[in-house]
């Protein structure tokens, strides 16, 4: 499959890794929107958060568990903004579910 996120789970793309199990991979974005700014991915390919079923999503519970600890570990005490862009009107332009984390400045909302 011709899938960014599939080549960069499967080590065929390098990446800024932070963090990886065997459902997830964290590592950071290569275009930082945000002073900290990391995407944290299953490794299997789910095309976006509207292909969550009760068979795939119990990964999505294990991102935010990634998340939470890679905050921590990254000193994002003040909190951080968790992202999930769906579809073509949610401005995703990767097609394998990723969660953008950004922090390390106070950020406003609504976002647009
Ligand atoms: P989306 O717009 O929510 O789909 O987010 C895709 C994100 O992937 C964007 O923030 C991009 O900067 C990021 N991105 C694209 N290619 C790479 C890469 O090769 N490594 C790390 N991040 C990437």
């Amino acid at each position: 499959m011709d899938c960014l996120f599939c080549k960069i789970a499967a080590g065929e793309i390098p990446s800024k890794k932070l963090y990886e199990d065997d459902q997830v991979l964290a590592f950071y974005d290569i275009d930082p929107q945000a002073p900290v700014h990391f995407l944290v991915i299953p490794k299997q390919h789910i095309p976006s958060a509207d292909a969550l079923t009760g068979e795939n999503s119990a990964v999505v519970a294990h991102v935010f568990e990634v998340v939470a600890k890679l905050a921590a570990e990254l000193g994002l005490k003040n909190g951080y903004r968790v992202v999930n862009n769906c579809g073509a009107d949610g401005g995703q332009t990767v097609g394998h579910l990723h969660f953008h984390v950004l922090g390390g400045v106070a950020m406003g909302w609504p976002p647009f």
